[in-house]
């Protein structure tokens, strides 16, 4: 971050200090929220969580270095006291960022942000200086302090915004105002909070409607392929992109397809010209993603050669989403279960299903350890049901259900489309699909694990690589 006096901050922030002996004191970075970040030069914010108040870890923030505590109460060492610690968070974050004028690029979805977030980051950076969010830290505070880390070197801050509410994308675009916005997908994500489709298309289309004029140099990144997301066209005055496999798409895929390693490899059309691009990522899913990525890189004036090969030498950066890993048995571990909704479900069998065909050792097979997906709502049996009935038909040798009564729905569907019994089989728990699974893989074998987030199913994907 940029240095800045605890006078300037305490002005930013409506601060009143307290315990500070020498106002000129500069923060140089970094922000934290957790007082073992503390490096010397620090802000240490202090917020007051469910388990734990950050206001009883200020003196040890201090010992370690902060040259300050941002905080609600007075602390006993230096402390600039606010009313909303969040709040400001967000302000020194837009103060930041509006004086270093970094170009902020913007993006939501249901799914595969931080993955598109992943890609753009390593497509922007063979270009110039970027800095994006660290894993998944998307919402009202991880972004500030995301925004916190641009230097003066930084030319292009990647943000993931996360929405679970009305409101919520509008509060973090006015932290970061950003000039390229990007809406990836509407999907089923946190359906059941949201209320419907189109109040999840009306909560991520805020993130358009903030964007400057087309004039201005705002620019608006839309998927072409996503109805309720194209639509969103009509809510901005920035210069609309598409990207997708449609035939309008400015930024588009063509000749599609899986590699023999199960990988996806496609022509990328940009309306600067074309170039083949084969990701190292698994997932038919990752060509959406990875044109939106494009889309991003070409608006900042990528040349599309640049991008093609960036893209295919990107990996992941983020854990637990379709990492492949391959035991010395010869048994490979697809590890997802860092979240599931249905579409990811879909794109996880899809992309399991190739990698099963894609010249595996005789006899192997393929193994589906799902778990549910939260926050359906009324649409829970059927997504389950669905899910379950996708991986029947896509071949998937064996389906894992793990878990409660969505689990019994995940067996159920796949029991209704065809698959009888042994094919398919419903357990109570991890330890009981991991004791299933070390008594039947054997070499060959392609595992996928996937729940959503609070099912917390990597430790099935990481017990059976474990002591391999
Ligand atoms: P979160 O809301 O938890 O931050 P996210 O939007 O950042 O999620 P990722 O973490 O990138 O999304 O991916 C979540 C899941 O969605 C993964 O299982 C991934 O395989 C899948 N996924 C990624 N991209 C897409 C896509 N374009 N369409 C559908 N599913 C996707
Ligand atoms: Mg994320």
């Amino acid at each position: 971050m940029i240095a800045l006096s605890l006078a300037e901050i305490a002005e930013i922030v409506g601060g009143q200090p307290h315990d500070i002996p020498d106002q000129a004191a500069r923060v140089t970075g970094p922000v934290v929220i957790d007082s073992r970040e503390v490096k010397p030069g620090s802000l240490f914010a202090a917020f007051a969580g469910e388990r734990v108040d950050g206001h009883d870890y200020a003196e040890r923030a201090v010992q370690a270095g902060a040259v300050a505590v941002l905080a609600a109460r007075p602390v006993g060492v230096p402390a600039l006291v606010v009313e909303d610690v969040q709040a400001a968070l967000g302000a020194l974050a837009r103060f930041v960022v509006g004086r270093l004028g970094t170009d902020v690029v913007a993006l939501t979805g249901s799914a595969g942000k931080t993955s598109t977030k992943d890609l753009i980051a390593q497509v922007l950076q063979k270009h110039a200086p970027t800095v994006w969010t660290p894993g998944s830290l998307n919402n009202e505070i991880g972004l500030p302090l995301t925004a916190l880390t641009a230097t003066a070197e930084t030319r292009h801050l990647v943000l993931e915004m996360g929405a679970r509410g009305i409101g919520h994308i509008r509060y973090l675009t006015g932290l970061t105002p950003p000039r390229i916005g990007l809406v990836l997908n509407v999907g089923s994500a946190h359906i059941g909070e949201f209320g419907g489709r189109e109040q999840i298309a009306q909560a991520k289309g805020e993130l358009v409607e903030v964007l400057p004029a087309a004039e201005d140099g705002g620019v608006a990144i839309l998927n072409a392929d996503d109805p309720l997301v194209r639509a969103m066209a009509s809510r901005t005055r920035a210069k609309v992109v598409l990207f997708g496999e449609a035939d309008e798409a400015a930024v588009r895929a063509e000749n599609v397809r899986l590699t023999a390693t199960g990988q996806p490899a496609f022509r990328l059309h940009t309306p600067t010209g074309c170039s083949d691009v084969t990701l190292r990522l698994y997932g038919e899913h990752h060509v959406s993603n990875a044109l939106a990525a494009a889309a991003v890189a070409h608006e900042l004036g990528m040349p599309v050669a640049e991008i093609a090969t960036a893209l295919s030498e990107a990996g992941t950066l983020s854990r637990w989403r379709m990492e492949v890993t391959e035991r010395p048995d010869g048994v490979t571990i697809v590890n997802d279960a860092y979240n599931a909704n249905p579409e990811s479900m879909r794109a996880a069998l899809r992309a399991l299903a190739a990698m099963g065909r894609s010249g595996q050792a005789e006899g192997s097979r393929t193994w589906a350890v799902l778990g549910p997906m939260a926050e359906l709502g009324d649409e829970a049996l059927a997504e389950h049901d669905a899910v379950g009935r996708l991986a029947v038909r896509l071949n998937v040798s064996k389906l894992v259900a793990v878990g409660g009564r969505e689990a019994s729905w995940l067996q159920l569907g796949a029991y209704n489309e065809g698959s009888w019994g042994e094919e398919s089989v419903h357990v109570s728990d991890a330890q009981a699909a991991i004791d299933l699974l070390r008594s039947e893989l054997r070499p060959g074998d392609i595992v996928l694990v996937k729940a959503s987030r609070s099912v917390g199913l990597e430790r099935v994907a990481l017990a059976l690589l474990e002591n391999t």
